[in-house]
């Protein structure tokens, strides 16, 4: 599949609902996940899309475009419960083709409509009801086994809504972890937070189990962060680059990652130079479209666009070329968004 195929496939979206597929939530979401030209695709689901999927092809406009797909079956362990009643569906979702993916606490502190980010839902699933708030460690340590048994899921994600607190949530994460890792030893984990104040959180993450983070920018731009993160971008970039740094001193290079959105007014250029500076100190950049979604602030009151497909493209491009150059591949994670790469067109181009 070529790059540009793939970055329209992201913007465009496709027609119907797939299976396995989001809708609100922590992240990107209202898609499907399908598997294409054999690698996991988060395409987000699109009534007026002129791509279809029909069985294992991809169709624009009705002809065939020569992408063999697979859709991913609903996992058997969405129907489990746990014994007080909880749908392990509400506890954490298939991703990809075999990611466990989970918001370990669903609420978050800068949702208040003057500070949350203009591109996040998270509490939109748990106000429908298709999660719950906070999951205890032992709920997620049961699903997860349940989910590698029955289903064959070969990592997991688990996020965390922003706390109060000083580690702004790290510590239920590696509680969180801790509990996976005694039900499920050979599970990767990638843990993903904001930068805790005490940098020490790092540590206590890994040596709970922890295998990779994601500690998540989004825009290297601060008045792109001031205007779409206003809560978020009262942590200094500085936080960020001494989390980044001591995460990779933690976690090693390439175990570290960042999602950067496109589409939210940074400069692309400025952007591509930020992107390969991370990589070259050991992060990830996880080059991402941003996703106009129902739930959101950027499309319920600023109705802001899906970015264009050719400046995606040279950013994932370029982004891409840089990442081969120094041997830096999101597959190489032990886990996490960047090794399963459905939301990002760099693994397209083995970046
Ligand atoms: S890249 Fe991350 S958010 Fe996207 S489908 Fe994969 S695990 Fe989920």
């Amino acid at each position: 599949m070529s790059t540009s195929t793939r970055v329209e496939l992201a913007l465009l979206g496709i027609r119907g609902t797939p299976p396995v597929h989001r809708t609100g939530g922590a992240g990107p979401s209202d898609d499907g996940h399908l598997v294409i030209d054999g690698l996991a695709a988060a395409i987000p689901r699109n009534a007026d899309s002129p791509f279809v999927f029909d069985g294992d092809r991809v169709l624009r406009d009705g002809e065939d475009i020569g992408i063999g797909v697979e859709s991913v079956g609903r996992p058997h362990f969405y129907d489990g419960a746990t014994a007080d009643g909880v749908s392990y569906e509400k506890i954490a979702r298939l991703h990809g083709r075999d990611v466990l993916a989970t918001t370990v606490v669903q609420t978050c502190i800068r949702y208040r409509r003057d500070q949350r980010c203009r591109f996040c839902s998270i509490e939109e699933s748990l106000r429908v009801g298709s999660t719950v708030a906070v999951k205890s460690p032992e709920q997620i340590a049961e699903v997860a086994r349940a989910a590698v048994d029955l289903d064959g899921v070969r990592q997991m994600v688990m996020t965390t809504g922003t706390s109060a607190g000083a580690d702004r949530g790290a510590r239920h994460l590696a509680r969180c972890v801790r509990a996976v890792r005694a039900a499920v030893p050979e599970l990767p984990i990638q843990v993903q937070c904001e930068p805790p104040a005490d940098l020490k959180v790092l540590t206590d993450l890994r040596e709970a189990g922890a295998d990779a983070i994601g500690i998540h920018v989004e825009s290297l731009d601060d008045e792109v962060r001031r205007r779409w993160m206003p809560g978020k971008s009262t942590v200094p970039l500085a936080e960020y680059h001494a989390a980044w740094a001591e995460a990779v001193r933690v976690f090693g290079r390439n175990q570290v990652s960042t999602y950067l959105l496109v589409g939210l007014g940074e400069d692309p250029d400025e952007m591509i130079t930020g992107a390969k500076q991370l990589a070259d100190a050991g992060v990830y950049p996880f080059i991402v479209p941003f996703r106009p979604q129902q739930g959101t602030l950027a499309v319920d009151v600023d109705h802001a666009p899906a970015p264009e497909a050719a400046v995606v493209e040279k950013i994932t491009r370029e982004v891409g070329a840089h990442l081969r150059l120094i041997d830096m591949a999101g597959a190489d994670q032990r886990a996490g968004c960047a090794a399963c790469g459905a939301c990002s067109a760099l693994s397209t181009i083995g970046g």
